[in-house]
């Protein structure tokens, strides 16, 4: 009873916290200064949607709906139209973000590399319906960062 009483007349257990404060200032720091600083992404990180492009512009996608039969969150939504020349590319092709899981299937399914997941996290929704990604957003995307794709698309086929 007198040594509890003396503990906590000396703030004991206070002085044991501040203890352990002090020892961990001096250790290595875990933890980042986002978003100063940013933790490193691997190439097969799966953020935001992109369609893409061959080099001469045309769109890879050939509307196949493979990506929207595999999506388990039944998040694809796709319309295709034949085109004179006799090929296949979509009219509609929506990603409604709230219902997607980012597992990749549709990444995996794709047998043209069109649908990708990219690196990209950091967005928001200002509007309702702004969750839902369309092709031409989709294909914007893909535009701007298809630098970046090819490039993880190189490193994870190795
Ligand atoms: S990442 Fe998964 S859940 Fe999201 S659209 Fe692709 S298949 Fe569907
Ligand atoms: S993105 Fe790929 S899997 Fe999906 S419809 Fe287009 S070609 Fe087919």
């Amino acid at each position: 009873m007198i040594k509890r009483y003396i503990k906590s007349f000396f703030l004991y257990e206070l002085l044991l916290g501040m203890k352990v404060t002090f020892l961990n200032m001096f250790k290595k720091k875990i933890t980042l200064n986002y978003p100063h600083e940013k933790a490193p992404q691997s190439s097969r990180f799966r953020g935001l949607h992109a369609l893409r492009r061959y080099p001469s512009g045309e769109e890879r996608c050939i509307g196949c709906k493979l990506c929207e039969a595999v999506c388990p969150a039944l998040a694809i939504t796709i319309d295709t139209e034949e085109r004179n020349d006799g090929t296949r590319r979509t009219t509609k092709y929506d990603i409604d973000l709230f219902k997607c899981i980012f597992c990749g299937f549709c990444e995996e399914a794709c047998p043209v590399d069109a649908i990708v997941e990219t690196r990209i996290f950091e967005y928001h929704f200002e509007e309702r319906g702004e969750n839902i990604l369309k092709k031409s957003d989709l294909l914007k995307i893909g535009d701007r960062y298809e630098e970046e794709i090819a490039a993880d698309q190189a490193a994870k086929a190795e």
